[in-house]
Formats: structure tokens, C-alpha cells, sequence
């Protein structure tokens, strides 16, 4: 489904085999991979991904960090640390909104224009999946809103449920 002019676009499916100039992934603060969407952009992207990433000293939660795509299909890969999810008092939704736009600024400053996101904190990391959904179509509207730089953004959910609720909440929250 296409939303704000088709500058956003929900889709379901493998974010690793999207032909993007960027895929953001959901690591965490090591950057040296993990399991999930982490540990399959590391397979698709081969070892030389890990080479990079070792060099770059880990990363703070709400930051992000990009490296090359090396065998994937995107050119580069975003790197951003989501907060675990300790009950909703511990700032997550505020670190979660980082992510995103901090994901988005770095696109920016690499002349990056069509991005990919995964649901960001909703695996592993345990944080409610509307809640999430709420705060990434939210940052997502708003920083498009405010740069023209990026011409499409695409959240890549995985499986149907979560699709669901993208594009529940994007009705909703998007028009
Ligand atoms: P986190 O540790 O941030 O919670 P996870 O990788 O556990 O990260 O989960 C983040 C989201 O990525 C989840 O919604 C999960 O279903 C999704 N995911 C897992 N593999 C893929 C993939 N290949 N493409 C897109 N999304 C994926």
C-alpha cells in the first residue's frame, strides 16, 4: 500500500532482498550481528560487512552508523540500535523516534533517496508492535514533510500481521 503520494509505501516481505539505495537494520550496540533481521542482513550481506562494522566501535541506542551492502541488493546498510523494551518508563518511545530520524538524517548526508525500514525494536527487543508502528509512521511523516531530499521510503514488515498493522495504522495516522 502507497501513502503520502507514494513517498511511503508498506510492504510485506524479506527486507535483504530489496533493491534499495539503503536498508536499515535493527542491531544492536556491538554492530557485530545478532539473530533476526540482523543475522539475516549478515548472511545476505557476506563477511565482509562484519570487517566493517567491527571497525566502527559499536553504536548507542537511537543512533545509527551505515556501512556498504557489499552482496545485497541496497547499496549501503543503516545501522540504528532500537531500545529494549523495559515496560514503556525508560524512555523507549523517545529512543525509539531516534532511530528513525537519525536513520533518516544519515540517509540524507549519504545522498541516499529511496530507504527501507524493518520494524524496528519489535522482535527480540519486545516493544508492543502498534506502539512501535505509531512512533515510525509518525518520524517517517514528519521528516519527509520537512525534506525532499528522500523520494521513497518503504517499511518492510514481516508477515502478514505486522502488515496488518502497518497499514492499519498508517489508514489511521496517514489518510
Ligand atoms: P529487535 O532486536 O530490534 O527487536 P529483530 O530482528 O528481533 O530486532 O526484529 C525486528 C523486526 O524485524 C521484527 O518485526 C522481525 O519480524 C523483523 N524481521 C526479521 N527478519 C526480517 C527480514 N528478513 N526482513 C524484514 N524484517 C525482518
Amino acid at each position: 500500500m502507497e501513502y503520502l503520494e507514494g513517498r511511503l509505501e508498506i510492504i510485506e516481505g524479506d527486507i535483504t532482498k530489496l533493491e534499495v539505495d539503503a536498508i536499515v537494520n535493527a542491531a544492536n550496540r556491538s554492530l557485530l550481528g545478532g539473530g533476526g533481521v540482523d543475522g539475516a542482513i549478515h548472511r545476505a550481506a557476506g563477511p565482509r560487512l562484519l570487517e566493517e562494522t567491527r571497525a566502527l566501535g559499536g553504536c548507542e541506542t537511537g543512533e545509527a552508523k551505515i556501512t556498504a551492502g557489499y552482496d545485497l541488493p541496497a547499496g549501503h546498510v543503516i545501522h540504528t540500535v532500537g531500545p529494549v523494551w523495559h515496560g514503556g518508563r525508560s524512555d523507549e518511545d523517545r529512543l525509539l523516534a531516534d532511530c528513525y530520524r537519525n536513520s533518516l538524517a544519515l540517509a540524507v548526508e549519504n545522498g541516499v533517496k529511496t530507504i527501507a525500514f524493518p520494524s524496528i525494536s519489535t522482535g527480540v527487543y519486545g516493544f508492543p508492535m502498534e506502539r512501535a508502528t505509531r512512533i515510525a509512521l509518525g518520524e517517517i511523516k514528519e521528516f519527509l514533510a520537512g525534506a525532499d531530499a528522500i523520494e521513497r521510503v518503504i517499511c518492510c514488515t514481516f508477515g502478514r500481521k505486522d502488515y496488518e498493522v502497518y497499514t492499519r495504522v498508517a489508514s489511521e495516522l496517514l489518510g
